[in-house]
C-alpha cells in the first residue's frame, strides 16, 4: 500500500481484504471529475494517466453518466447479453461504422483480456490452425490465455500460461533493438516474425497478435510500413492479423484506432479500456466472413455487452467523434515539441516517443551500461522518484511502465486542455531538475 494519500478506512481495508494489486497503489480517490482526482483529504490532482487510458472523455463525464443512468432506469435486470436490446444493437452498428475497412460484426465481453482471448478463439476457428505469434515485449492481459501472449516474462512469474502453441518475435523497440541500427527500427524489423514462424512454429499459424502502438512495453511506436509488413507475413502464412487496440483504441493516438495511422485494416480488432469511459466493456470485431466462423454458442459471456456499459460507450464515442479526437491531434502536436525540448535538455531523458496523447519518456543513466552491454542503462529508480515528485510536489498523476519500468507515461484524458498539459510539462521539468 502506498504511504501516500494518508487516511483512511479505504487504504486499511485494501490492506486487509483486497488481494494485492500493485506494489504501491497511487492516490486513493474519493471523487473525480474531468481531469481532476480528489483524495479523501480533499487534495486535488491533475490526472495525466486516466486509469491507463480509460477515462478518455474525462472522469464523471456528464453525457456518459446521463446515458448510464437512463439505461439503468429503463431496465436494471436486463444487464445481460441474453435478451436482444437496443444499446447492444446500436453500439455494434456504431463500431462497424467507425472501424477500419469491412470490420462489421462485434462480440461484446467485459474486459481487454477477454477480448484478446475471444479473438484467438475466433482466429483458430476461422483458420483451423492453432499456433499464435505475438511480440516479446507485448502485453495482452493477465488471465492464463492472454498471459501466454504477453511477451514480458516478468508478468508470468511462476504461473504457467494455459495456452500452448504461442511463440514470440522481437518488438520494434528502436531505442534498444538488437536488429536495427540507430534509434529507430525499419519495417524489415517485422521480418523477425517471419523468422519465428519459419523456425519455431509448425507453420500452422492462426494469428499474429500485435499492439499497433505498444502500451505497457513503454509506448513503442513502430516505423511506417512495419504493421503493413506484419500483416503481409501473417497472410502469407494463412494467419489473421489481430490488432490489440485495447489501450490505443477510441481516440488515444489521434485516430479512433491506431492501425489507421499505418493504413492497415486488421482482420480482428480488440477493444476495451476507453470504449465506455470506465464502465466495464470489451469487444472484438471482425469482417462478416471471419466472424461467421463462430457458430452460435461457440463463445458467450453472461455480462458481456451489458446495456448500461453499451449506452455509456455510445455516449463516449459520440463525444470522441464530436471534436475530442481533434483535440488529441492538436494537443499531441504541442506535446511532441515540448517533449523534444525536454529530451534535448536532460541527459537522463534517453528518448521521448508517442502519438496523440500517448507518450513515453524513457529515463536512463548515461553513466551506466544497459541490456546486452549497450549504454545507457534504463533507470527505473529515477522514473519512480520522478513520478512521486510530480504527485507530491505538483499534484500531477502520471504512470510509470515499460519493459524495464523506466518509462514515464503520459496518457491523460483526451479532453485535457492546453493549460492543463502545460502544467504537466512544467511539473515534469521541475521534477527532472
Ligand atoms: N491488451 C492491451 C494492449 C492492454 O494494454 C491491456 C491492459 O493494459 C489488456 C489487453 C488487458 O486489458 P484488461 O486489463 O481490461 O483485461
Amino acid at each position: 500500500m502506498s504511504e501516500f494519500g494518508s487516511n483512511s478506512s479505504v487504504t486499511d481495508s485494501y490492506d486487509e481484504y483486497v488481494m494485492p494489486i500493485w506494489k504501491s497503489l497511487d492516490v486513493p480517490v474519493e471523487r473525480a471529475h474531468g481531469c481532476t482526482l480528489e483524495d479523501f483529504d480533499g487534495n486535488e490532482y491533475l490526472d495525466a494517466f486516466s486509469g491507463i487510458s480509460v477515462t478518455n472523455v474525462g472522469h464523471g463525464n456528464d453525457a456518459v453518466v446521463e446515458a448510464a443512468t437512463n439505461q439503468l432506469e429503463r431496465f436494471v435486470h436486463g444487464c445481460s447479453y441474453v435478451h436482444p436490446n437496443e444499446p447492444v444493437a446500436s453500439l455494434a452498428e456504431t463500431i462497424a461504422d467507425v472501424s477500419p475497412g469491412d470490420l462489421q460484426k462485434s462480440f461484446f465481453c467485459n474486459s481487454g483480456t477477454e477480448a484478446v482471448e475471444g479473438a484467438i478463439k475466433l482466429a483458430r476457428k476461422y483458420t483451423g490452425s492453432t499456433e499464435v505469434v505475438a511480440l516479446e515485449m507485448g502485453f495482452h492481459g493477465r488471465t492464463l490465455g492472454s498471459l501466454a501472449l504477453t511477451g514480458n516474462n516478468a508478468y508470468k512469474r511462476e504461473m504457467a500460461p494455459a495456452l500452448n502453441d504461442v511463440f514470440h518475435a522481437g518488438a520494434p523497440y528502436g531505442y534498444r533493438c538488437p536488429r536495427c541500427e540507430g534509434e529507430r527500427c525499419t519495417p524489415s524489423c517485422a521480418d523477425d516474425i517471419e523468422h519465428v514462424i519459419g523456425t519455431h512454429t509448425s507453420g500452422d499459424v492462426a494469428a499474429v497478435v500485435v499492439e499497433p502502438v505498444m502500451g505497457e512495453a513503454g509506448i513503442i511506436v513502430p516505423p511506417d510500413g512495419w504493421l503493413e509488413r506484419v500483416q503481409e507475413i501473417a497472410h502469407d502464412h494463412g494467419a489473421l492479423l489481430v490488432c490489440d487496440e485495447v489501450q490505443t483504441g477510441y481516440g488515444r493516438t489521434g485516430e479512433l484506432f491506431a492501425s489507421a495511422h499505418f493504413d492497415v485494416e486488421p482482420d480482428i480488432l480488440t477493444q476495451a479500456k476507453g470504449i465506455a469511459n470506465g464502465l466495464p466493456l470489451g469487444a472484438f470485431t471482425a469482417s462478416e466472413a471471419v466472424a461467421d466462423a463462430f457458430d452460435a454458442g461457440d463463445h458467450l459471456s453472461t455480462f458481456g455487452g451489458n446495456p448500461v456499459a453499451c449506452a455509456s460507450a455510445l455516449a463516449t464515442i459520440d463525444q470522441l467523434r464530436g471534436g475530442i479526437v481533434e483535440n488529441v491531434r492538436e494537443q499531441g502536436r504541442w506535446l511532441e515539441s515540448e517533449l523534444d525540448s525536454l529530451e534535448g535538455a536532460h541527459d537522463a531523458v534517453g528518448q521521448t516517443r508517442g502519438l496523440g496523447l500517448m507518450w513515453g519518456i524513457e529515463l536512463v543513466d548515461p553513466e551506466k551500461t544497459g541490456p546486452r552491454g549497450v549504454a545507457p542503462a534504463p533507470d527505473a529508480d529515477l522514473a519512480a522518484s520522478v513520478r512521486d515528485h510530480l504527485r507530491d510536489e505538483s499534484g500531477v498523476v502520471i504512470g510509470v511502465g515499460g519493459y524495464y519500468k523506466n518509462v514515464l507515461r503520459l496518457q491523460p484524458p483526451l479532453s485535457m486542455t492546453r493549460d492543463q498539459l502545460q502544467r504537466v510539462v512544467e511539473a515534469l521539468e521541475r521534477a527532472l531538475e
